[in-house]
């Protein structure tokens, strides 16, 4: 939340402030409100509260304290943040259930083929390359799809093979191929 700035929030309007971090304006006037204690004098008895502009006498019905509104607006603003941020899904994470590696006749290149268990179901990934070089073809097959992708940042599959086909059991068949 920038200090230089009035943000209006579900038709409030909010400011950061020195004095107590988050201040509610007037919206007449732009004054910071202030909370009036209830009808028992007691602030804190209820659940919501009213708040007042010392200036001009405008008055809002809070549905909590003050202090909660408050808090509540910087969660809302964080919100918008997190929205944007990445997500690192720890439950979908895969748990391998197979692994093989297949060698081929000259030894100059590797393949391992691994399925993973994961929430959204089995996933069978293919790891291969060139013996030798960093660089790796990641191809991913999922049945619930019916899709075969390869990760973009990694080698190409065709840099390895001339031509990869996954068919599913509905008899759709995906395929990578050498141009
Ligand atoms: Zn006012």
């Amino acid at each position: 939340m920038e200090s230089d700035k009035i943000y209006v929030l579900k038709q409030k309007h909010w400011v950061r402030s020195g004095r107590s971090n988050i201040e509610l304006l007037c919206p007449n006037d732009m004054t910071p409100m202030r909370q009036l204690e209830d009808e028992w004098g007691v602030v804190g008895f209820v659940d919501g509260c009213t708040v007042m502009c010392p200036d001009c006498g405008f008055e809002y019905k809070l549905k909590v304290k003050l202090d909660i509104a408050k808090s509540d607006v910087l969660s809302m603003l964080d919100a918008q943040k997190f929205q944007k941020m990445e997500m690192i899904d720890v439950d979908g994470i895969n748990t391998p259930v197979l692994k093989k590696k297949v060698s081929t006749e000259d030894e100059k290149y590797f393949a391992s083929v691994q399925i993973n268990e994961s929430r959204r179901g089995p996933q069978l990934v293919v790891y291969a390359g060139k013996k030798g070089q960093k660089e790796k073809a990641q191809i991913f097959v999922t049945p619930e799809t019916k899709k075969m992708s390869f990760d973009h940042k990694d080698a190409k599959p065709t840099d390895i093979f001339t031509k990869i086909t996954a068919e599913f059991i509905d008899e759709s068949v995906s395929e990578i191929r050498k141009s």
